[in-house]
């Protein structure tokens, strides 16, 4: 098993599923849904945390794997996630996720499913 490497505030690397530039600002705390900081190597950037969490939280992960990314590319839909995050206090705003970005992801995701995979 992998150790988390605590990292020093400010410290900037790369996001481990896009590649992305990513700034520790943070530490984790439960009282941040459905996403939190992170001040760990595994930290993800925005957009492939609200990925994440998409595809692996139900009942949202269900309608991914059926509709790809199409629900993100809806300002209503997009509005409603953006509520959910600022309800739950999440430190993540909208202009730190690249929507477009997410909805291709999710859309591979959708057609991984459709192959048969996870
Ligand atoms: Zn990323």
């Amino acid at each position: 098993m992998r150790r988390r490497k605590v990292l020093a505030q400010g410290t900037v690397i790369d996001c481990p599923g896009c590649g992305r530039r990513c700034v520790v600002r943070g530490q984790p705390s439960e009282a941040e849904r459905p996403l939190t900081r992170s001040n760990t190597t595994d930290g993800w950037c925005a957009t492939c945390a609200l990925a994440r969490w998409l595809t692996t939280t139900e009942p949202v992960s269900r309608l991914v794997r059926h509709s790809g990314g199409d629900g993100v590319r809806l300002p209503h839909v997009r509005d409603q996630i953006i509520t959910l995050m600022r309800v739950g206090n999440c430190p993540i705003s909208a202009d730190e996720v690249d929507w477009e970005a997410l909805a291709d992801r999710l859309d591979r995701k959708a057609a991984e499913y459709a192959k048969g995979g996870e």
